[in-house]
């Protein structure tokens, strides 16, 4: 079982992890460690031949799955398909759903969830580029990059 750590925090973010993704098992809700307002962020596990111990729906939230590691099957309804890693998978509300790792290896996932309907902007229209710089003593982003 992973453990979710707070890093750090400001008056206008909060950083936490749940350490390597690669190595992570269990299940860890991100919205009260990060004080999360419009989203939920779940990281999950199942291990091989494992699927979510019960199906489930929601009555105001979409959920997005964003499958990390593993290979599997996914059913929403009536409807079965492959998921594998790489697979995302939104899912209305309303819609019974579970997933199930058939693969010899466990498969971690991401899962998003928000009120469904309630992204009237993103991206380009939500964006404000802005004329921050960064803070001296901080690595470049770029691989190989020094301190400046
Ligand atoms: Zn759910």
């Amino acid at each position: 079982m992973s453990e979710t750590k707070k890093l750090n925090e400001g008056a206008k973010f909060a950083h936490a992890t749940v350490g390597n993704v690669a190595d992570f098992s269990g299940k860890a809700f991100l919205k009260d460690i990060l004080g999360l307002t419009g989203v939920e962020v779940s990281f999950g596990t199942l291990e091989p031949g494992q699927a979510v111990p019960f199906f489930h729906a929601h009555k105001d939230n979409e959920e997005v799955y964003i499958i990390l590691t593993g290979e599997g099957t996914f059913q929403v309804e009536g409807d079965t398909f492959p998921i594998a890693s790489g697979s995302v998978v939104r899912v209305s509300t309303g819609a019974s759903r579970n997933h199930k790792n058939n693969s010899n290896v466990p498969m971690n996932y991401i899962c998003i969830q928000a009120k469904e309907g309630s992204l009237d902007r993103c991206t380009a229209d939500d964006a404000i580029i802005t004329e921050t710089e960064w803070v001296s003593g901080f690595f470049r982003w770029a691989m190989g990059g020094s301190a400046v």
